[in-house]
């Protein structure tokens, strides 16, 4: 990508960590969040900062495994790392953790995390069918806004909720333009790039300077100059990824595809199309909060169908070639999703997925080119 725009992200991603510290002693409260399922408009409008908690590095994963057991996946396991080691800024700015009982293995982490912070846990049901579920999960959101609200000293009025949710649909608009570009072939954007930027700008504080960057970026990906060498012996592969998040240090399988020659042009998880969405405006705004929430398509619910609406809508406008579905180790949910997620994209687009299970460390970075290889060249 063009050095000027990446210097640019990094030069606003490092005043940030400032802007933040700033904030904070101005007496702003900042909120640290786990998960998709959190309503962030709600901690938004009582003015706090927001900010995405998820552990994507393997190096505090030793840290953490003196503690929690081995066998779990990697997300919790480098989560948990980084807030014993004190190495996350992001952790030791936050006031206060919020997390979702989303999967066994993250549940429990959480009760060991509250000795380190103090920790609101909302109780997610398993299932989406709104006359099983909507009225517990309501009850939870209300719940979580009276915590914020206790705990920033704001009470959270409908009107300021509508601004915040205003606010964070901008957001989620433009991310999923800067994610739409590469339905553009050959993809203007390699997918390692449009990662980076759409992590780094998820941790931006001030949400305006995330979506003027996003917007800026978009424009300038469209008019085709943000890729040098945009060609590999001809026309590149175009791959979905589906499954478990990635980020900036676990998103080794997107690194390999791209050294193999091929693009990965679109994101079906949470760092990427599980986010474009927007909260209805014209609704009682906890009503629409609690709703959209509760229809994240992760594969923790039961049954999750969303998942296969977002794929059979994505396949065909990414154009893609093939499908990568990545399973960290030990999650089992996503794990024993990939046999309904293989049928469905082969029964309805002819295209077999290529299965991977793997974690944050490089050990297996040779096995699974290989594997990626001999994709690549089937496709
Ligand atoms: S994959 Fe599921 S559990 Fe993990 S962060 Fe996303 S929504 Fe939460
Ligand atoms: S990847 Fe799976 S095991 Fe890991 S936190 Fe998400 S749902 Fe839980």
């Amino acid at each position: 990508m063009k050095t000027v725009l990446l210097n640019k992200l990094q030069h606003i991603s490092e005043k940030n960590l400032m802007a933040i510290e700033d904030a904070k002693t101005n007496g702003r409260k900042v909120i640290g969040f786990y998960c998709l399922y959190s309503p962030t408009e709600i901690a938004l409008a009582a003015e706090a900062i927001v900010l995405p908690l998820c552990g994507t590095r393997n190096d505090p994963i030793a840290a953490a495994e003196e503690i929690l057991p081995r066998n779990l996946c990697p997300l919790i396991k480098s989560s948990f790392g980084f807030a014993v080691t004190g190495t996350c800024p992001f952790f030791g700015f936050s006031d206060i953790i919020i997390g979702d009982t989303t999967c066994d293995g993250k549940k429990k982490m959480f009760e060991l995390l509250s000795q380190h912070k103090p920790i609101h846990v909302l109780q997610l049901p398993q299932n989406q069918d709104s006359r099983i579920a909507l009225s517990f999960w309501r009850a939870q959101i209300d719940l979580f806004k009276s915590i914020i609200e206790d705990h920033t000293g704001v009470a959270i009025t409908p009107e300021r909720l509508r601004k915040a949710i205003n606010l964070m649909n901008r957001e989620r608009t433009s991310r999923k333009a800067l994610m739409d570009v590469n339905k553009i072939d050959p993809a203007p954007l390699s997918g390692s790039n449009l990662l980076e930027i759409m992590f780094k700008a998820g941790f931006l504080a001030d949400k305006q300077k995330a979506i003027a960057l996003m917007d800026e970026i978009s424009a300038e990906a469209v008019k085709g100059t943000l890729r040098e060498n945009n060609s590999h012996n001809g026309r590149r592969k175009r791959i979905l990824l589906t499954g478990v998040p990635v980020g900036l240090g676990s998103d080794k399988v997107v690194n390999i595809v791209e050294q193999c020659g091929a693009d990965v042009v679109a994101f079906e998880n949470c760092t990427g199309y599980k986010q474009a969405f927007t909260v209805d405006e014209d609704k009682d705004p906890m009503d629409a909060l609690a709703e959209q929430y509760l229809a994240t398509p992760c594969s923790v619910m039961s049954p999750n169908t969303g998942r296969f609406d977002l794929l059979k809508k994505m396949i065909p406008d990414f154009k893609v070639d093939g499908v990568i579905d990545l399973t960290w180790q030990a999650c089992h949910t996503y794990n024993v999703e990939a046999y309904q997620v293989s049928k469905f994209i082969h029964g309805n687009f002819g295209i077999s997925p290529l299965h991977l299970e793997t974690d944050y460390a490089e050990s297996d970075t040779e096995q699974l080119r290989v594997r990626i290889e001999a994709y690549l060249e089937m496709i």
